[in-house]
């Protein structure tokens, strides 16, 4: 059975990892447990394992810090392939760059997903230098079909939304966890997301948004990398840096992270409505945006 690290850890040598990439150090190797180590315990790297004793306060007092906010978004088995160079890093266009993470995907067969019913892959959409990023969690039958997300009665809302805050559709960027349909609209299973989540965070990574809002709790834990409910993850900013994001463009500080309601949750229960605005007006502040004016009464 695979030995799940601790998410601190996780976090702490997914960060350790980058650090080394930052200065050329790409080959790892993992020691084989000594005579009398026990081979339950997950060892990380060996260059890595000095580093990561938790006996060292500095590591400690940044471990603790990072608990407060900051979110770590590396699955445990992506940790490594996070730290690969991408064929976008170095690539100033961000339209460019998601060119090559589209070839990237190609025609993915990556995770099971693939094989249940899909039609195409819906990548995402959007200016390529948005400062104002959605993430929801997979495309609908609509998306489907039409190969953008959100074009359904749920994307009319997210419409509407984007448009109270004083934007149009074409000036943000929209994508999801899954790039493909989870048959029956199911929610996308662990396996699925983790294997797709990469490319959502290599695009985020080139588009360099201000601010990502993640619509539901799917999109949350995904890019957050924790689990929690609605109510504890929503009325507040976290510090976000994607996966792979020092490689792409090391000067990025990375975005604002916000969670709201996922916009067919919206439809079901419109009472939250006023919640999911409270969540928008928030990023409206951040960014300096007005509402819009209503145009009749
Ligand atoms: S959901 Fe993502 S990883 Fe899975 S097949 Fe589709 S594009 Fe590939």
């Amino acid at each position: 059975m695979p030995h799940v690290l601790d998410p601190d850890l996780r976090r702490a040598l997914a960060e350790r990892l980058r650090y080394y990439h930052e200065l050329g150090i790409y080959d790892f190797y993992r020691r084989e447990p000594r005579a009398g180590e026990s081979s339950e315990t997950e060892t990380p790297p060996a260059e890595v394992a000095g580093p990561l004793s938790t006996s060292q306060p500095e590591l400690r007092d940044e471990m603790a810090a990072r608990k407060s906010a900051v979110a770590a978004t590396v699955a445990e088995e992506n940790i490594f392939d996070a730290l690969t160079p991408k064929p976008e890093y170095g690539i100033a266009d961000p339209k460019a760059a998601l060119k090559l993470i589209r070839e990237d995907l190609g025609d993915c067969t990556r995770c099971k997903l693939h094989q249940q019913g899909r039609k195409q892959i819906v990548f995402g959409v959007g200016n390529p230098r948005a400062e104002l990023m959605f993430v929801g969690e997979g495309p609908g039958a609509d998306e489907d079909a039409q190969g953008e997300p959100f074009v359904g009665r749920a994307g009319q809302l997210l419409n509407n939304m984007i448009k109270a805050m004083g934007l149009r559709r074409e000036e943000v960027y929209i994508a999801n966890v899954v790039k493909c349909r989870p048959p029956g609209n199911r929610t996308p299973e662990r396996d699925e997301c983790e294997t797709c989540s990469p490319f959502l965070m290599r695009q985020i990574a080139v588009i360099k948004p201000k601010v990502v809002v993640a619509l539901g709790a799917v999109a949350a834990k995904n890019l957050l990398a924790f689990n929690a409910p609605m109510a504890e993850l929503r009325g507040r900013f976290y510090d976000f840096l994607p996966t792979g994001a020092r490689g792409s463009d090391p000067s990025w500080p990375g975005a604002r992270l916000v969670v709201t309601y996922h916009p067919a949750f919206l439809l079901r229960d419109p009472r939250q409505k006023g919640e999911a605005w409270k969540d928008l007006q928030m990023v409206m502040k951040y960014l300096g945006l007005e509402p819009a004016k209503k145009t009749a009464e």
